[in-house]
């Protein structure tokens, strides 16, 4: 069993525990945003379904697929250009809070990391301050990630 279908194995799991259902087509297109490995729109995404598994899938089912992954804690929306990644914890099967994201402005690679309450009540502090209500403590911080650093001639 390859590394992807072990997560996608152990995401029906949770699903089942959750009394909801992992069905055919949610495992698709939770296997392309794995695959990936990078934030993908919904249009991004049927095309990558399209490509690795020949399955084709409206915009509407995509995101109500996403919305449902969303709402199991698989997939996680980011709100900068609206793309969308798979969880990177669904295989240690613990719950988290609120994740951070680094994403690489060049390639789009994602990594969920999680910043420590204590740093997001600084922000909070410090935007409040300014006159300024955080609204989420979902950040997602442009980045260039190390493949495309050397590209990068002024780094
Ligand atoms: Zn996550
Ligand atoms: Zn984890
Ligand atoms: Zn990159």
């Amino acid at each position: 069993m390859n590394a992807v279908d072990k997560i996608i194995d152990k995401a029906e799991q949770i699903c089942l525990n959750r009394g909801t259902r992992l069905t055919a087509k949610r495992k698709q297109v939770l296997a392309g945003l794995i695959e990936s490995n990078k934030a993908l729109s919904a249009y991004e995404l049927i095309d990558f379904c399209e490509s690795h598994y020949g399955d084709t899938f409206s915009a509407m089912s995509v995101y109500r697929i996403l919305e449902f992954l969303e709402e199991e804690g698989l997939a996680h929306r980011l709100n900068i250009a609206n793309k969308y990644v798979a969880c990177a914890h669904i295989n240690c099967g613990h719950t988290h809070e609120t994740p951070q994201f680094l994403i690489c402005r060049e390639c789009s690679k994602v990594r969920e990391i999680r910043i420590t309450p204590d740093a997001i009540s600084n922000l909070k502090d410090n935007a409040s301050d300014a006159g300024f209500m955080l609204v989420t403590p979902q950040f997602e911080m442009s980045c260039i990630c190390k493949d495309c650093a050397p590209q990068q001639p002024n780094l």
